[in-house]
């Protein structure tokens, strides 16, 4: 079966927040809606699977409301639904930058937006540019555009600290982008409210530029928060790829989790090496008596599904 992803945000005054979690609660059991929704006073930020149909019921339910109108949904598929569960979370922010006081997005000056064929249109014709790339260091560490800068960061609440270190490129012009967009609204607002003053930021974010150009100047994979761990637009057999399995050395560039509870790394592990491991990332782990193996239903579905989508 074929099964619609859905990423979205939405930064838009909630009065009352708690409602709209309630709604969406109610909605998404009744149409056995899996994955994240995060709701809170400055707007919505979600990404969901399920069948198609229902997908599209949400989105059609959801638009009708004046606050939710026009929002940019990005959509993949997949054969089953990447997510397990679904949790619908009232938060402080959507999005957490890690500020003593945070940005009031309503108000606050963004990046301006390039669109992925205007972006093209500038490495096109050779302009001068730098990327910044406003996600995690595991993110960036898979795919990322070329000769960006990556801040090694592990959480987006480290993002300030970063900006700080590239505080000479103030003049220069930058063109930030994130999976989708929504870490850039925050990260380009601080750099503006910081004195930068050439900050764009990728409309849509990656994932509607591989949408276009899924050979362009991005490579590796797009790393994602469900159970694929990375989505791979280029369907190239010689596509870039920038990393490798751990163990055989392999060029491959997904991620799965070690098998042992206690540890659940994330490694860059191929297929045929995860299986041959029992899905563990180490001797040491695979010894553990605080593993999942008795949990050998869940390991299988995982070895099945550990393909790329
Ligand atoms: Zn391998
Ligand atoms: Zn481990």
């Amino acid at each position: 079966m074929m099964y619609k992803v859905i990423l979205y945000y939405k930064y838009v005054k909630l009065s009352s927040p708690l409602e709209v979690v309630d709604w969406h609660k109610r909605f998404c059991a009744e149409h056995s809606l899996k994955g994240r929704v995060l709701i809170a006073h400055e707007g919505i930020n979600g990404t969901l699977g399920g069948l198609e149909s229902d997908i599209d019921k949400y989105i059609q339910e959801l638009s009708k409301d004046s606050r939710f109108e026009h929002i940019d949904f990005k959509t993949s598929h997949h054969t089953e639904n990447p997510f397990p569960k679904l949790k619908v979370k009232l938060r402080k922010e959507i999005v957490t930058l890690g500020l003593q006081e945070d940005i009031d997005m309503s108000v606050a000056q963004k990046g301006t937006y390039l669109t992925p064929e205007e972006l093209q249109a500038k490495i096109d014709q050779d302009e001068k540019i730098i990327f910044v790339d406003a996600r995690n260091d595991y993110e960036s560490q898979i795919g990322r555009f070329k000769d960006a800068i990556t801040p090694r960061i592990k959480t987006f609440k480290e993002f300030p600290l970063f900006l700080k270190s590239i505080e000479h490129l103030k003049d220069e012009t930058l063109v930030f982008y994130c999976t989708g967009g929504i870490r850039c609204e925050k990260a380009t607002a601080y750099a503006i409210q910081q004195g930068f003053k050439k900050v764009f930021h990728l409309k849509g974010g990656i994932h509607r530029y591989l949408e276009k150009f899924p050979n362009g100047a991005f490579e590796g994979s797009l790393y994602v928060f469900d159970e694929r761990m990375a989505i791979i637009f280029d369907k190239n057999e010689n596509r870039k790829i920038l990393t490798n399995c751990v163990f055989c050395g392999k060029l491959y560039d997904s991620y799965k989790n070690c098998f042992n509870a206690k540890c659940n790394k994330r490694f860059i592990v191929c297929d045929d090496c995860y299986r041959n491991n029992q899905g563990f990332c180490s001797t040491e782990c695979a010894q553990t008596q605080h593993n999942k193996r008795k949990d050998a239903e869940k390991l299988m579905k995982i070895l099945c599904k550990s393909g790329n989508s």
